[in-house]
């Protein structure tokens, strides 16, 4: 069976075409500059990268492109559409519209329409990246992964904001999450790697990245997590805030003269470490500014470290002890010394690093960096929320 995986931005798109009896990618790449001239397709298959250069006015010119090369004489991978089984789409919010993986159909492409606001720069994307399959592949299966799926489990007095609960009936504003394809990946490959059941596993997943969320796992299921109804909320992030008392936005707002959409913009592209370390949203920067003496890159990098400790703190409580931690993505596959002032100080909880593991370069497989008389065990997992979708897909065929 061969899954294609979708996830289209409002002016990009990436895709994956994958093997599900190997698991094995067969081939990738993206779109870029759609709906803006200057089109760009990267290709890459059989070890090797095609571009092509192409003005791309639509998604569905943008699917249409990757199609041809997908069963392209040179760098294809198929003969012909048929061999694609199903597409597997991408979609940061689902509300409480959806709660799982779902097939497209009228229906579910009217209940996308009705939450699109909840995420504005991501959902409507989806909506044109399905809508440009389905003109391309009609008839072809496929189905709808939301990011949040994997956060549904939340019980309620955690998923929850103490608001006028009609309120929450009524407007469904509450914690869903984000990164939840990457969060159900690495603890199920926690579990593999460790020789255990994941079903008596307690895990807090850290994703690190850009955006930022760490997740509490208990028995392979989400019971908490720090992203909140949108992926503004938990740890500082490259440019977002994360957690802040609401009150001083209004405050902020009437100081700086912005509007609230323009103090949403403010918190959501202008703060986090960017607004703090005045340097950089990228960790690599800052760890180098740092090194260079540069004190307010250092004092971004300790808040957001303290602030991943806290979240550990309270998801270690909030799941009654712990068996592992995770990281993945970007900063947590590749950022040791933000991993180690993340732990640093935790061994009364039986949280202990080797410092030796964890400096060593990420080859891109998983790494035990824990010490020996570790009572926890630490992880680095290379995420792979694509093959998360290809996966979900798959079983909803
Ligand atoms: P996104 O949320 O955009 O997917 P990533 O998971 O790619 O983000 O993470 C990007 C962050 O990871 C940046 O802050 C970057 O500095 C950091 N990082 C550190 N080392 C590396 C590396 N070797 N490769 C990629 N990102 C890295």
């Amino acid at each position: 069976m061969k899954i294609l995986v979708i996830n289209a931005g409002s002016s990009s798109l990436k895709y994956q075409l994958i093997n599900m009896e190997t698991e094995e990618v067969i081939a990738k790449g993206g779109c870029e500059r759609i709906g803006i001239e200057g089109g760009k397709l990267t290709h890459k298959a059989h070890g090797e990268t095609y571009v092509v250069e192409r003005d791309l006015p639509t998604h569905t010119d943008a699917i249409s492109l990757v199609l041809e090369k997908l069963v392209d004489k040179e760098a294809g991978v198929i003969s012909s559409m048929d061999e694609i089984d199903a597409v597997g789409h991408r979609v940061v919010a689902s509300g409480e519209a959806f709660t799982e993986t779902t097939l497209v159909d009228e229906r579910a492409m009217e209940l996308m329409d009705e939450i699109k606001d909840l995420a504005p720069l991501h959902n409507p994307a989806a909506i044109l990246g399905v809508n440009a399959c389905r003109a391309v592949m009609p008839g072809k299966k496929m189905a709808l992964v939301f990011d949040t799926s994997f956060h549904q489990t939340m019980p309620d007095y955690a998923k929850l904001y103490a608001i006028d609960y009609d309120d929450y009936l009524k407007y469904k504003v509450r914690r869903y999450g984000a990164h939840g394809t990457s969060h159900k990946y690495v603890a199920g490959e926690a579990a593999k790697y460790l020789g255990r059941d994941l079903s008596e596993l307690k895990i807090v997943t850290c994703h690190l990245g850009n955006g930022s969320s760490i997740s509490a796992v208990k028995g392979g299921v989400c019971i908490d997590t720090s992203m909140g109804f949108t992926p503004l909320a938990g740890v500082p992030m490259g440019t977002r805030s994360g957690d802040i008392d609401v009150a001083a936005i209004d405050y902020l707002c009437e100081k700086k003269g912005m509007t609230m959409e323009q103090g949403l913009a403010y918190l959501n592209k202008k703060c986090g470490v960017l607004g703090v370390s005045g340097v950089s949203s990228d960790f690599r920067d800052l760890v180098a500014a740092k090194d260079a003496g540069n004190d307010r890159a250092r004092l971004a990098l300790d808040m957001f470290s303290y602030s991943c400790k806290k979240y550990l703190g309270a998801y270690m409580a909030a799941l009654g002890g712990l068996d592992a931690i995770v990281f993945t993505a970007g900063i947590g596959e590749n950022t040791s010394v933000v991993r180690r002032d993340i732990l640093a100080g935790l061994e009364a909880f039986g949280i202990a690093l080797d410092e030796e593991k964890n400096a060593a370069k990420n080859d891109g497989s998983i790494h035990d960096i824990s010490a020996k008389h570790s009572r926890v065990k630490i992880l680095v997992i290379p995420t792979n929320e694509e093959l998360v979708i290809a996966r979900e897909t798959a079983a909803l065929l």
